[in-house]
């Protein structure tokens, strides 16, 4: 804040020494009514700025926006610089929590509501940091066994009104057909897809169904002898000793 220091004589520094520190700022603001001061400084964290200083008072004249740079020889300008072509035309800025937007009429909308918060920082998460993934395979349970089915149905037009939900219903949907489908990783227990298409379809699917639980449970009941844990080396016996 030295350059300001040309305007000793138009502006009432009485009382503030130079450089003019941030909690200063209130007092100037006390002694030149018509002006408010708002400070940003780079946040080199996450290469964003924060609120240093946000003026209470709103309906001044005169708004001043100052950049706060702790280290001078810091990238800041360039990348402020950087930032600021990508914008083509110009930008509004709000001074509580530095979001930009396009028009004025939008960021005088968003002000009130804005104001009614401390002045804020928006920082991004980094995208391949905050990726959901599902990492748990160990919580899973594999199903060894499972159906999968697909129907195929005709729309057969139908003119039912009913009077109690004020609905009218134009078309059945008539099945026609069915495929299932068991699927498993156990080779030896997998078997072609089972198509069917012609009348009384849904009482053919039901017992190919409850045909499919019986095999299947009879396979899942079977007991089978554990394998023997394999050792890299035979165990020592008592002939070895
Ligand atoms: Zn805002």
């Amino acid at each position: 804040m030295y350059s300001y220091t040309q305007y000793t004589d138009t502006l009432n520094f009485d009382g503030i020494p130079f450089p003019v520190r941030v909690k200063d700022i209130p007092k100037f603001e006390r002694q030149n009514p018509q002006i408010a001061i708002n400070v940003i400084s780079p946040d080199e964290e996450n290469g964003g700025y924060c609120v240093e200083y946000m003026s209470p008072e709103h309906s001044r004249p005169h708004h001043v926006d100052l950049l706060l740079i702790h280290d001078p020889d810091s990238q800041t300008f360039s990348h402020l610089l950087r930032c600021r072509t990508k914008h083509h035309g110009v930008s509004f800025v709000c001074r509580s929590c530095l979001n930009v937007f396009l028009s004025q009429r939008v960021l005088d909308s968003h002000i009130p509501n804005c104001v009614q918060h401390a002045p804020q920082q928006m920082v991004y998460p980094d995208l391949d940091e905050y990726k959901l993934k599902f990492k748990d395979h160990n919580k899973e349970h594999p199903l060894k066994f499972y159906l999968v089915c697909d129907f195929e149905s005709f729309l057969i037009p139908t003119d039912v009104f009913h009077v109690q939900t004020k609905t009218r219903k134009l078309d059945d949907h008539v099945v026609s057909g069915f495929c299932c489908y068991r699927v498993t990783d156990l080779s030896q227990y997998q078997t072609p897809p089972t198509a069917y298409s012609s009348p009384d379809v849904m009482t053919h699917f039901y017992k190919h169904v409850i045909s499919e639980n019986e095999k299947i449970n009879k396979i899942l009941l079977q007991q089978v002898p554990e394998r023997p844990p394999h050792f890299a080396r035979p165990l020592a016996t008592r002939d070895d000793q």
